[in-house]
């Protein structure tokens, strides 16, 4: 590490239970972002702050004004450009130790494998169902670990799945069906800061796993109510019919 790494790290090496090691670890790591959204325009900042090796940032959108007071990483000026490509843009100018990609995709069954078997950890940052099953069934089949984050309206959810530990239980019992009635935001609306402060918690999440500093439990579903303020936990358990981990487990 050189002098003004030392310097840019230094908060994040006065932790003794992080110190150089934990930054070492980070700054070898490469972590996958699908999702340039409000949740993924978070995470990528914290992550590309903390001095993450490589991060990928996977997106085929384009910024719209309306996303704007949750997509903080973005600029009015940016109104109608790539996603991933600003955001990569953006962040290269914060920190220019980390090297960023800039996948302008969709992920789909001819991309998802080679992207998630690249990387240490995978953020799950979309807006739709069947995003979600395809990437969490390409993290489980790679053990890839992944960060799940969702929010909608004045709620969010986080869940965290170490498919590098273990196999069960998957996303898979905790959504069995494809929903036809996903819900959007574009639908049913969504407050910033509860995106926000899902996205900080899936970077949190991110850095530990990367740094291998701190505890990250596998399948412990959180539940925020923006609204009432409160949080909910719950430890998911095994679906014995599901049809990813159980089928294996047989
Ligand atoms: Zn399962």
């Amino acid at each position: 590490m050189n002098e003004s790494q030392l310097n840019r790290y230094s908060r994040q090496l006065l932790l003794p239970n992080f110190d150089i090691e934990g930054q070492l670890n980070l700054s070898s790591k490469r972590a996958l972002i699908v999702g340039v959204g409000g949740l993924g325009n978070i995470a990528a900042t914290y992550l590309a702050g903390a001095g993450v090796g490589t991060l990928t940032l996977l997106d085929d959108d384009c910024i719209e004004e309306s996303n704007l007071p949750r997509q903080v990483l973005f600029n009015e000026s940016n109104v109608g450009e790539s996603k991933a490509k600003a955001a990569k843009d953006l962040l290269n100018a914060k920190a220019s130790d980390v090297t960023i990609n800039a996948v302008e995709s969709k992920l789909n069954e001819h991309n998802a494998e080679a992207l998630v078997s690249e990387v240490d950890v995978v953020l799950d940052c979309t807006d739709n169902f069947k995003t979600r099953k395809l990437l969490h069934r390409a993290c489980y089949k790679a053990k890839v670990p992944l960060v799940s984050g969702a929010a909608i309206r004045w709620e969010g959810q986080l869940i965290t799945f170490r498919y590098d530990t273990d196999a069960s239980p998957c996303y898979e019992c905790l959504y069995p069906e494809l929903s036809d009635q996903a819900l959007s935001c574009n639908e049913n609306g969504i407050m910033g800061p509860v995106v926000g402060a899902m996205g900080v918690m899936q970077s949190l999440d991110a850095v530990k796993l990367l740094s291998g500093k701190g505890e990250v439990a596998h399948g412990r579903l959180k539940i925020f109510d923006g609204f009432a303020g409160s949080w909910r936990e719950m430890t998911l358990t095994q679906d014995p019919e599901c049809a990813l981990c159980a089928l294996e487990k047989s």
